[in-house]
């Protein structure tokens, strides 16, 4: 019987990475967690920020925010749930895989598209984190297959996007009494629906987990140098 393991759909879209270190992903999940893991909370507050407003507007209009139309005849919306209820387990290697989509958009043919607000300047392709998002809301798609949501009929990106340039900083209206507001403009980014690859990342992942020892570095790693280094100088 395999050792049970649990990975959140972000984190197996990490080993869809073209620079995916095996090493690192095997200390990761061996590791009772990890030293120097500092997230700006701000992205997190703006992504959440940009859910209530779309689900605010749904409730208010019964119809989607203008900027959604290009993803076709919506409905209406479901609130995605926790990861503890997204989230299933894979019968070939037994990973359980869950996650919680930003929104679950419902179409006019009662089909879903899942989004993922990801806030930062839009580059179509040229995002270098593109394969880690598209493998992320691949897992969401297989998960929402078997938790409630069939059919799962497309995947999208919304780059949320801050405004800075002169003309938004000259406008009096941005302004306030009590500080500044910024504006975002936003961008649909289609992601092929690709379910299957799910599965190979899922095996990949069993495979190096299960390794008694970690994976060697890879080649040319300068952050391994620094660390051995590191591990020199302190006498470890
Ligand atoms: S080689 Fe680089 S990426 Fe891999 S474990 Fe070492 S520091 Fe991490």
């Amino acid at each position: 019987m395999p050792k049970p393991i649990r990975i959140s759909a972000k984190n197996l879209g990490a080993v869809a990475m073209p620079g995916f270190c095996p090493r690192c992903f095997w200390i990761q999940m061996h590791a009772e967690g990890l030293p120097y893991q500092i997230f700006p909370g701000i992205f997190s507050s703006i992504d959440a920020y940009g859910k209530r407003l779309v689900h605010g507007w749904f409730d208010r209009h019964q119809s989607a925010p203008p900027w959604l139309a290009g993803l076709g005849d919506i409905k209406g919306y479901r609130s995605p749930p926790h990861h503890t209820k997204f989230s299933i387990v894979d019968r070939e290697t037994g990973i359980v895989l869950r996650g919680t989509p930003d929104g679950i958009l419902v179409m006019r043919n009662d089909s879903h598209v899942i989004i993922d607000y990801k806030t930062a300047k839009f580059t179509a392709h040229q995002d270098e984190l593109f394969p880690m998002y598209e493998a992320q809301l691949n897992a969401y798609a297989v998960i929402g297959e078997q938790c409630g949501f069939s059919p799962v009929s497309a995947l999208a990106l919304v780059y949320t996007e801050p405004v800075t340039d002169d003309a938004a900083a000259a406008k009096d209206g941005n302004l306030t009494d009590g500080g500044f507001m910024m504006e975002f403009s936003t961008h649909i980014l289609p992601v092929d629906l690709m379910p299957k690859t799910i599965s190979k990342l899922l095996a990949k992942v069993r495979e190096i987990y299960d390794r008694k020892r970690p994976p060697k570095s890879r080649e040319g790693c300068k952050d391994c140098f620094l660390l051995k280094n590191l591990a020199e100088v302190a006498g470890g």
